[in-house]
């Protein structure tokens, strides 16, 4: 089968014939729906310090149809659309019983989506329901990332939540925050023309990113914001959302910056800000994702600006890696 294969950084990322995979007893083997381009994987793939190893097949937002069974699996059958969730854990200890295996410590990643074929760990697989298309499944693991993240700045009807960039995630979190119930959301970013999409997703203003961010923010919440959600992952960006945000409020990262990134540690001492992180999802997420698409949560479906073959999946690839206008680019391993 063919798949993209990592050859190192500063490597052209090639599409290589490799051994069909073979299910383990808690895996099944999908025939590849969809995969999305991740920034991760843009990001992943140049870093000295983050690379996966060489050989290593790539993609990890991905849906398809399951055409083989692990001996152990019991709760998936051959013809089920799945969303995958990209790693698997030990399946016996408190976080993988609790649907969470990115906390366990035998933690490992299944990537491989961008291939006609992957492995997909079967516990925390979630079967997509008939309304749903392949492409709906291959959002739910960047959709289920955002929804964690937002769910751990607990927002409330009074909360004034500040977004700071908008790709995926930060256009993702936007629809969480308003759905779970924020009261103000201002969506901001250095160019204006995802401004139309931050709106429809649920925000209440968009506010260009320049020298009077804070102040134009303050302005369009009615006061400081109480959570900044950074989804730029660029060096600074988490001092300039500990300056946004109001005493006491809390700054949420998931913009996943692979550089090192310098903070005054007196700002969030004097301000007492609660910085948190975010970066996995529980089978609890994915389940709620789902259940969301299936009720019509049609906007997210917005968020996908191309569907192209494996073949043009590396020149995608390295034009993610400068300034451009897709948002998330969709593989199709079967489309020639
Ligand atoms: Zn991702
Ligand atoms: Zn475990």
């Amino acid at each position: 089968m063919r798949a993209a294969i990592f050859n190192g950084v500063g490597k052209p990322v090639t599409i290589d014939n490799i051994p069909d995979p073979t299910p383990g007893p808690g895996d099944v083997v999908v025939k590849v729906g969809r995969c999305g381009i991740c920034g991760t994987d843009v990001h992943m793939t140049a870093s000295h310090g983050f690379a996966p190893p060489p050989g290593t097949a790539l993609g990890h937002e991905f849906s398809g149809e399951v055409v083989a069974l692990g001996a152990a699996v019991n709760n998936l059958r051959v013809g089920d659309n799945i969303a995958v969730m990209p790693m698997a854990g030990c399946g016996t200890c408190t976080s993988c019983r609790a649907g969470h295996p990115f906390a366990c410590s035998q933690m490992r990643m299944m990537m491989g989506g961008f291939g006609e074929y992957a492995l997909a760990n079967a516990a925390v697989a979630v079967k997509l329901p008939s309304a749903l298309s392949l492409t709906d499944g291959a959002l739910v693991e960047p959709l289920a990332a955002a929804l964690h993240g937002v769910k751990m700045s607990h927002p409330t009807r009074d909360s004034k939540i500040l977004v700071l960039g908008l790709g995926g995630m930060g256009l993702a979190s936007i629809y969480w925050a308003r759905h779970l119930g924020a009261g103000k959301i201002v969506a901001s970013a250095r160019s204006p023309w995802r401004e139309a999409m931050a709106l429809e997703l649920g925000a209440d203003a968009f506010v260009v990113s320049n020298d009077e961010l804070a102040a134009r923010a303050a302005e369009a919440l009615g006061g400081p914001p109480d959570i900044v959600i950074e989804c730029v992952g660029m060096p600074g960006i988490l001092a300039q959302a500990m300056n946004l945000v109001r005493p006491r409020g809390m700054v949420l990262s998931v913009g996943g910056g692979l550089e090192a990134d310098q903070l005054v540690p007196f700002v969030g001492m004097y301000k007492e800000i609660c910085l948190q992180f975010a970066g996995a999802y529980s089978l609890d997420d994915f389940h709620e994702v789902v259940d969301a698409l299936d009720r019509g949560a049609l906007a997210l479906r917005g968020l996908v600006t191309d569907t192209l073959s494996l073949d043009a999946m590396p020149a995608m690839l390295e034009s993610l890696r400068g300034s451009n206008r897709q948002c998330k680019v969709m593989i199709n391993p079967w489309m020639t």
